[in-house]
């Protein structure tokens, strides 16, 4: 029985995106293999909160989840147990690679880690993804063409004309670091600055890929498949890791972070979750009471205009606005009613108007039950 995603990190299911990343650190420091040698417990712990935080920490698998629970991932959901703890680690290369994290641990000085210093990890890129009402109801797949830098398919990314190119450096012996004793009236003073021959990297190429001239990357295209989630609204902004500029020489690929945008309805108009929609119906329809249609953002609905409805009335269809992008709570479309007045009348209408005009039915009266503008207002807005 796995435990819950949230629960391993110790995170509220309201939390954002920073507050998870630091969860994750917090849980994954406490239990990492370095500090727990051969606890497999803890083991297991470092394993369940690095799958806790893949799916977290992306948009699309944390609204899955959030719906469905451990089943919304199905067999996309990863799973970690056959994973062993240095794949973790490259998977999660942005965090354990980061200043913070990196110098908690002695970066990764260790052998076969050497994430750290490893290349230049590449930039975040961001596109925008314009959605009409019906994408953003249901959830959408995208698929567009992203420029951007692509690992350089000659040398696989590590810059090197051939095997064994890249060397260990030798002003640094690996260690991306020099160390400088300088003399001072105080005595000697040791600094640590990085190493200026491999910038840090502790290897060096001796003879560089041509294609890409030892960037271990080059600049093409890449079609990308955007799964985005049902609920998302103008402004919200998506990150795919690993989908941004590859990095320079075997670094870490940055994100792709996707804007939303949503495209304009010609007859509804999005207030929250809520739909709204403008109907003009004729004084006639009304006085008979009508069965009509109305477009939502999933098709069109019948609805039932009683007989003697009045101008100003609003209907509810319920569950018929967006959903929320993290519950299932859905919004509704409500339905002004706005009965015509007619424009032009021929003279024949207005006679048969005129014979009308003395009638007490025809004369406004207060209605019993029937809620005030302000009290629709407060229903509508509030
Ligand atoms: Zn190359
Ligand atoms: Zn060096």
């Amino acid at each position: 029985m796995k435990r819950d995603y949230y629960e391993v990190l110790g995170v509220s299911k309201s939390a954002n995106a920073d507050e998870i990343k630091k969860a994750y650190r917090k849980v994954a420091m406490k239990y990492h293999p370095d500090r727990n040698q051969g606890d497999k417990e803890a083991e297991e712990r470092f394993k369940e909160a690095a799958e806790a935080y893949e799916v977290l920490s992306d948009a699309n698998k944390r609204s899955q989840y959030d719906r469905f629970g451990h089943a919304g991932l199905g067999n996309n959901g990863r799973g970690f147990g056959n994973m062993n703890t240095e794949d973790i680690f490259s998977q999660f290369g942005d965090i354990f690679g980061d200043d913070l994290f990196g110098s908690f641990f002695g970066g990764g000085s260790r052998a076969g880690r050497g994430r750290r210093s490893q290349g230049v990890r590449g930039t975040n890129l961001r596109v925008k993804i314009k959605l009409n009402y019906e994408e953003i109801a249901r959830g959408a797949t995208k698929t567009i063409k992203v420029k951007k830098y692509v690992t350089c398919s000659t040398c696989g990314g590590n810059g090197a004309k051939d095997k064994g190119g890249v060397q260990t450096c030798s002003t640094c012996g690996g260690s991306g670091q020099v160390r400088k004793v300088t003399n001072t009236f105080l005595g000697q003073m040791q600094t640590v600055t990085t190493c200026p021959t491999c910038n840090g990297e502790g290897t060096t190429i001796t003879n560089k890929c041509t294609t890409c001239r030892g960037e271990g990357r080059v600049y093409g295209e890449e079609t990308v498949n955007i799964e985005i989630p049902a609920g998302v609204q103008e402004g919200m902004q998506l990150s795919m890791s690993g989908k941004g500029n590859a990095g320079e020489r075997g670094g870490a690929p940055g994100d792709l972070i996707i804007l939303i945008e949503e495209e304009s309805h010609p007859f509804l108009q999005r207030e929250g979750l809520n739909v709204v929609y403008d109907l003009h119906i004729s004084f006639i329809d009304v006085v008979f009471g009508i069965q009509t249609e109305v477009p939502t953002i999933e098709g069109k609905a019948k609805i039932k205009i009683p007989p003697g409805t009045q101008s100003g009335k609003i209907f509810r269809l319920k569950g018929k606005g967006f959903p929320a992008i993290n519950s299932y709570e859905r919004g509704d479309q409500l339905i002004h009613i706005n009965v015509w007045t007619p424009q032009h009348v021929s003279a024949e209408e207005k006679a048969a108007l005129e014979k009308l005009q003395d009638s007490p039915n025809f004369k406004p009266q207060p209605i019993k039950g029937e809620k005030s503008f302000f009290e629709r207002v407060k229903e509508m807005f509030g």
